[in-house]
């Protein structure tokens, strides 16, 4: 059995701010950073992550929740900051960084980590999302998509740790407030995924292998923890480890054709509280 040589660590996920680690022997890789750089050191801080083991920074895409902290963060960082083709094009603050670009599909090493990227759909210049791989362990990831592509359906599965989005409940979305544009923009193929798209792409992507599903991307006007994990749960066949609902577990069946499957974590990734996914 491949040893745990990843781990991702989640800064905060959701509309006001993301910013993701990927931890592996060699230094930490971030991705996107929504997030001012003090926020950005406290949550660090709190998860024992030490800032001058930060490698690079990818981007998944320009929107203000992913890039916010960027300028700042560059001027005291060395490291190679990643964009895919025509991302850093649209904002000026982006601009006038210097990046090493990538078309999606485009394979990355980076601290040891072989990084996959992949295209996601989403209303930007080429999103991605990634998929990170080091001694037999993996972790794939990809937020703001308003579908799964087949390239990410591909790059996504059969992961150890699986952060997928899981925007929002159609029915809370539909009945809130937000004005009709933003809601027709959130639902389509290039906006987010809701819990039910997600539980059914996870179920497809989670194997054996999985050990960690971790729902991102969390809306918080339209879905709550409960109703993501939820939705995961059922589709997975996992049980919710307690009356708050906001993580759950599969336990390997006891018959001999299922048995070595590992166990099953799902929890869901906050917008404030930092974790860390091992
Ligand atoms: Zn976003
Ligand atoms: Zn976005």
């Amino acid at each position: 059995m491949a040893r745990h040589v990843l781990a991702l660590h989640v800064l905060g996920s959701g509309s006001k701010g993301n910013c993701a680690i990927i931890e592996g022997p060699q230094g930490l890789i971030m991705i996107d950073d929504g997030f001012s750089r003090r926020e950005v050191l406290r949550r660090m801080h709190e998860l024992d992550l030490d800032e001058s083991r930060v490698r690079a920074v990818l981007l998944t895409h320009e929107h203000t929740d992913h890039v916010k902290g960027l300028g700042v963060w560059s001027r005291r960082f060395s490291g190679p900051l990643f964009a895919s083709q025509g991302t850093t094009e649209t904002k000026r603050a982006l601009a006038e960084l210097s990046f090493e670009e990538f078309k999606p599909g485009d394979e990355l090493a980076l601290a040891g980590v072989r990084v996959r990227t992949f295209g996601t759909s989403h209303d930007v210049a080429n999103p991605v999302g990634f998929r990170f791989e080091c001694r037999g362990d993996s972790v794939a990831f990809a937020t703001d998509t308003g579908v799964v592509t087949p390239a990410a359906y591909e790059a996504l599965a059969d992961a150890r740790i699986l952060a997928l989005e899981s925007n929002h409940d159609v029915a809370m979305l539909k009945n809130g407030d937000y004005p009709a544009m933003l809601k027709a923009r959130i639902l389509s193929e290039r906006g987010h995924l809701s819990n039910a798209q997600s539980a059914e792409a996870a179920a497809r992507l989670v194997t054996g292998r999985t050990e960690q599903l971790v729902a991102m991307h969390l809306s918080q006007d339209n879905n709550r923890p409960s109703l993501a994990v939820r939705a995961l749960a059922e589709k997975l066949g996992a049980c919710l480890d307690d009356d708050l609902g906001i993580s759950a577990t599969r336990r390997p069946s006891a018959d001999a054709a299922a048995a070595s499957a590992a166990e099953l974590r799902i929890r869901a990734a906050g917008q404030n509280r930092p974790i860390s996914v091992r």
